[in-house]
């Protein structure tokens, strides 16, 4: 494999993203949190946690990966991106002149076991690809103890460090933020395609994937911009692959209106032209919630906010009027009703 940092005489190239930052001695990234401490780069927020909790997997947002369930989620500080809408600028945006570490793999890996109804461990809330070393450390202890990891990412990731993650990481939420590359120039700093090869690197390793795209108004809501990432998704990923549209509010430094609800069912409609499972969020009522067999159309789970009942699901997750297979992972329930 590739070397992740390749040193020269008066910078340090760092491979992890496709910024592909060269930092002079003493000097960071633009993530803000890998520094170039004179022969090496290093990792300043290893351990360093900025938001702990145990989520429903729907949170992730996961809704075919062991449906109803919990999962430990931890984040850090610092982005690779610089999105003048994120939601979680105040620990994505964050620069500190020092960090001090909360926690280690290990302790991470008891608190996970000991915690109820969890499946494992979510590297979320800020870009995990920034906090590498110390994701590999910890998804490796987690998988010895038999639990699952879950990476909730913007995607912007190089191709040899995702090939690294992909041994550990058993389920991915990536970002896809728009569909068009001026978006990502003007309102993230970053590229569309490296997130494109992203996701068909994570689909072609056989990961669970589910997708986001958040919808801003007048930025990326068009119905021809739906049509050619849903046509994308179901081409390079496949048509089972769930699409969350994701209900924007105003933060940070924008002040767009808040996402029309007929704007989300509009596209809704236009993204289940090509894919079986379109789910809208960040809104706990109406349009594109519950899941439906994508074979016979029964109800199989109906959500309400987070509050997740599974309907006629059997203990293989299989559709019990069809035995179409909805959910590929998943823990049979006595709360289930069939
Ligand atoms: S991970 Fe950080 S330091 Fe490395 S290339 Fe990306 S932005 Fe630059």
């Amino acid at each position: 494999m590739k070397p992740l940092f390749l040193k020269y005489d008066n910078f340090i190239e760092c491979r992890l993203c496709p910024h592909l930052c060269r930092i002079a001695c003493g000097k960071r990234g633009i993530c803000g949190v890998r520094k170039n401490t004179g022969d090496k780069i290093e990792l300043l927020t290893y351990g360093v946690i900025s938001g702990h909790s145990l989520d429903p997997v729907e949170k992730k947002p996961l809704y075919h990966f062991f449906p109803g369930h919990h999962i430990l989620s931890i984040g850090s500080y610092g982005c690779n991106m610089r999105c003048d809408f994120c939601q979680n600028f105040h620990i994505s945006q964050r620069s500190a002149d020092s960090f001090s570490p909360d926690t280690d793999p290990e302790k991470l890996t008891i608190e996970a076991l000991n915690a109820t109804d969890n499946i494992g461990l979510a590297f979320t809330y800020n870009e995990p690809i920034i906090w590498f070393e110390f994701i590999v450390d910890t998804a490796i202890k987690i998988k010895e103890s038999g639990m699952q990891t879950v990476m909730v990412s913007n995607g912007f990731v190089n191709r040899n460090p995702l090939k690294e993650l992909l041994e550990f990481i058993d389920a991915f939420n990536i970002d896809l933020k728009a569909f068009n590359d001026s978006f990502y120039a003007k309102l993230t700093g970053a590229k569309l395609q490296p997130v494109k090869e992203t996701l068909k690197q994570i689909s072609k390793a056989g990961k669970h994937l589910e997708v986001t795209t958040l919808i801003i108004p007048g930025r990326n809501d068009s119905e021809k911009e739906m049509d050619m990432e849903a046509k994308w998704i179901s081409e390079e990923l496949g048509n089972e692959t769930p699409l969350h549209l994701s209900r924007y509010f105003p933060m940070y430094k924008r002040d767009d209106p808040v996402t029309p609800e007929s704007t989300l069912t509009r596209l809704y409609d236009t993204a289940s032209k090509y894919l079986k499972y379109v789910y809208v969020g960040n809104t706990s009522e109406g349009t594109g919630q519950d899941t439906y067999c994508s074979k016979c159309g029964i109800i199989v789970t109906k959500r309400t906010g987070y509050n997740t009942r599974i309907l006629n699901i059997d203990r293989e997750g299989k559709c019990t009027k069809c035995g179409n297979t909805v959910y590929r992972n998943f823990i049979f329930s006595s709360r289930a009703k069939n």
